[in-house]
């Protein structure tokens, strides 16, 4: 132990400089516990990348099951310990929250560029050199990227669309993959504002999600769904050519806060007094139904006076709508906040061709649809269990991503490993103008990029080595789309099988795997503190931090 203490203090005691407790590991022994730790990582991910890739099942500490596709998903729910490991958990994140996609080719690149780098590393080649190269190596792969990417015009549906539809075919939902694509780039290209280049806030796109129907049945609202019922049973459930107020204050007397006593003498001054409070609430109601409106969506609470005549009135309210509700609504259905029901005028109101109050399973939802020109919408996932529809869900959300990045960097390639196996062939060619030992980092880097056709490959039961040879082929004759189709079992020109992403996705999982490996490479010393105990909690027991 105490490989933390230097012997040969100045009395010949040995000096301390760490708690105690604490390890560290150094040099070459510190780099090979690293390394191993993320191959691990990898080898868990590793085989669901890809449309014939598996899906993991994970149960946390509470029993609780997901089932998922999803790289980021899935070392999200692992809880991950060793820091080298968690680097790469970290990647696959950035990755998500970046680009939305790409998450797994993330993390399977990372390893390999670590694996690659490990046989130079027993070759005694210094790690600062291989990072150099792999910096290097990795800028040369995005400008090539770029340079074989296809430009396309950011409102291209149909090339929107193959792009929504290859990255739900790796998931569960790949059946309904068509219906679900068209369904968001409609949504996407709905809210999508043009004044700077094309930019979509995802913002304005609300899921909700409910159990039920299957997940053909998941539908795109040109407007907004309210998880609210109407409040009064006199009240119309269906509105046609709606024409909406959209209230912050409450329709409701404001009670004083401080305990005021109102004496009242005779039966007379309590009706009196009745009355008034009457009197204002009818007036806030006939104020609503005199600017036209014929639907009041109030984010406070509205009195069951207040109630009574909006119902007489013929106006369907909705009480209690959450802030970020009434923003969406507001822009859905071109209408203006209203804050004072006094300044509420016909102008302010939002339309709708159809507002209507629907039983969705087991609750009352209202529905404020066919809005012209809405910039927010909604999408209405349904699928036979909560499971289902959650990691249905987390794929539409990838979707809405990838389609995202197309509109705002309208540029595409194919996938199947297409654009990794091309990149790598021209960075094999340009590796030769290199000195020599930059020259060999560069050359497995080209080497790991390979890796994501590679493991396309054998996770849909292909000859790996037959496929690599092939396309080692291909490429030199200039066929930079042909990649690993592994529905056919071959390797064939992706573009053409409309197998299409995002240039940035690609761009992101270089990006972020040359980080993190990069990252890893560098640490030469591993520092780990002593271990805290905290004292048990109730029931728990103790947990180690
Ligand atoms: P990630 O989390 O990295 O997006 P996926 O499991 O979604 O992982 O797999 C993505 C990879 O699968 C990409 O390289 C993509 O090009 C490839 N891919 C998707 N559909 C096909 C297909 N039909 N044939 C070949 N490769 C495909
Ligand atoms: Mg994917």
């Amino acid at each position: 132990m105490a490989e933390h203490t230097i012997p040969g203090g100045a009395a010949g005691t040995p000096v301390i400089i760490l708690k105690d407790g604490s390890t560290q590991s150094r040099g070459r022994d510190a780099q090979k516990n690293n390394l191993l730790a993320s191959k691990l990582v990898v080898d868990i991910v590793k085989s669901s990348l890809g449309p014939r890739g598996r899906d993991k099942m994970l149960v946390d500490s509470l029993g609780d099951v997901t089932i998922t596709n999803d790289g980021a998903t899935m070392l999200k729910e692992l809880d991950v310990q060793h820091p080298a490991a968690k680097m790469l958990v970290e990647v696959s994140k950035t990755t998500d929250s970046e680009v939305g996609d790409g998450t797994t080719s993330a993390v399977v690149l990372a390893g390999s560029l670590l694996a690659k780098a490990e046989e130079l590393l027993d070759k005694e080649v210094h790690p600062t050199l291989i990072v150099d190269g792999y910096l290097r190596a990795s800028e040369k792969a995005l400008e090539l990227l770029d340079k074989i990417s296809v430009k396309i015009s950011s409102d291209d549906k149909d090339t929107l669309n193959k792009v929504a539809v290859t990255s739900m075919l790796t998931k569960l939902v790949a059946d309904d993959s068509e219906d679900l694509a068209s369904l968001i780039v409609d949504a996407l290209l709905e809210v999508a504002t043009s004044d700077n280049g094309f930019n979509v806030d995802l913002d304005n796109v609300k899921v909700e999600k409910k159990p039920g129907g299957s997940i053909a049945d998941t539908s795109l609202i040109k407007g907004l769904i309210l998880d609210k019922e109407v409040v009064h049973s006199g009240m119309p459930k269906l509105v046609n050519n709606a024409k909406i107020a959209i209230v912050s204050s409450p329709l409701e007397i404001e009670k004083t806060e401080m305990s005021a006593e109102i004496r009242i003498d005779d039966p007379g001054q309590m009706k009196m007094f009745m009355d008034e409070e009457n009197n204002i609430l009818s007036s806030m109601v006939d104020k609503v139904s005199s600017v036209g409106a014929n639907v009041l969506v109030c984010q406070k609470g509205i009195d069951d006076v207040a109630q009574h005549y909006l119902a007489k009135a013929g106006i369907a309210a909705v009480r209690r709508a959450k802030e970020s509700d009434m923003t969406k609504l507001a822009k859905a259905t071109g209408g203006r906040i209203v804050n004072n029901i006094d300044d509420l005028a016909s102008a302010d109101l939002g339309k709708a061709s159809l507002v209507e109050e629907r039983i969705v399973e087991e609750d009352k939802w209202v529905f404020v649809e066919g809005c012209k020109n809405p910039k927010a919408v909604s999408i209405l996932i349904r699928g036979g269990s909560q499971r289902v529809i959650d990691e249905a869900d987390r794929s539409v959300h990838d979707a809405i991503m990838v389609v995202k990045d197309v509109i705002e960097s309208p540029a595409v390639v194919a996938g199947g490993g297409a654009p990794e196996f091309e990149i790598s062939h021209k960075i094999r060619e340009w590796a030769t103008s290199l000195s020599g030992r930059e020259q060999l980092a560069v050359q497995q880097f080209a080497d790991a990029l390979e890796s994501i056709p590679l493991t396309l490959a054998e996770n849909a039961g292909m000859d790996a080595i037959d496929a690599q040879v092939d396309l080692r082929n291909r490429h030199s004759e200039g066929k930079t789309w042909w990649g690993v189709d592994v529905n056919e079992g071959k390797v064939s020109d992706l573009f053409k099988k409309d197998i299409i992403e995002p240039l940035k996705v690609k761009e992101q999982i270089i990006k972020s795997a040359t980080e993190a490996a990069a990252m890893i490479l560098r640490i030469d010393d591993v520092i780990a503190s002593g271990k805290m105990r905290t004292p048990p909690m109730g029931g728990h027991g103790g947990e180690e931090m």
